[in-house]
């Protein structure tokens, strides 16, 4: 059961992740939170189980309401977007229980066993410049066998629809690896999808919260001369009285 975080946690995070990559900074926000899985298991945690969590953290830190923006493609008018974390939270993806699980995909008479990719794979091909490269990369970690007619077949010599049906099945296994929202443009009427990212949308909301609460103390401490600790202990009600007293 995840729970949210507490101030002097998300000053914390705030504080030793400030030039982590995405994928060390989930970690760091989840190792935090789910002290009884230990670093590895937090690595072998296919990227929806992960983004699940952390959209659990999301809910229980700051609310299920999340409010986004996007510009339009065709004619840049800015469009604001929000939606709950029940509308992209998927059944069974928090429970961690599929992680390990091989899986195995039937595609134009190809049989590929597959595992879905995790954190070291991202963190593997985080170096890739090019898209199609890490794409391949990423293939190559997470395929384990891929067979036609029971006999092995390399990864080049497999036809492209056989690997876009595989990436296909991917997403289909681990829904919320990737999230993605289709939009409307309501000026030019364009249509678009846009990806969600819930890893670059909580370091925002944990950057902002850190500044507000590092304030806080800043004016509590100066009025009342508490320590910072004694400020983040006090609850938020106690905290917000004080400081309408000295505002
Ligand atoms: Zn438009």
């Amino acid at each position: 059961m995840i729970r949210g975080l507490s101030a002097p946690e998300i000053l914390s995070i705030w504080e030793v992740a400030q030039h982590q990559h995405p994928v060390k900074l989930a970690l760091t926000i989840l190792n935090m939170v789910l002290p009884e899985l230990s670093s590895d298991e937090l690595l072998h945690l296919s990227i929806g189980q992960r983004d699940a969590y952390l959209l659990a953290v999301r809910e229980k830190t700051f609310g299920s309401r999340l409010a986004s923006y996007a510009e339009c493609p065709h004619c840049h008018e800015r469009l604001e977007f929000s939606f709950d974390v029940a509308d992209i939270q998927v059944q069974g993806t928090a429970d961690g229980e599929q992680q390990h699980v091989e899986q195995l995909a039937s595609v134009e008479g190809y049989e590929l066993r597959f595992r879905l990719p995790n954190s070291l794979d991202l963190a593997a091909i985080a170096h890739c410049r090019e898209l199609a490269i890490a794409h391949t990369q990423l293939l190559q970690r997470c395929i384990e066998q891929i067979e036609r007619d029971s006999v092995a077949v390399p990864l080049e010599d497999v036809p492209e629809v056989v690997i876009s049906g595989l990436a296909e099945c991917m997403t289909h296994c681990d829904p919320l690896a990737e999230v993605l929202f289709n939009l409307s443009c309501p000026a030019c009427k364009q249509e678009w999808s846009v990806l969600f990212d819930i890893v670059s949308f909580l370091w925002t909301e944990i950057s902002v919260q850190a500044k507000r609460l590092l304030l806080e103390v800043h004016t509590l401490a100066r009025a009342y001369g508490w320590c910072e600790a004694e400020i983040l202990s006090l609850s938020v009600t106690r905290r917000q009285f004080y400081l309408e007293m000295v505002t």
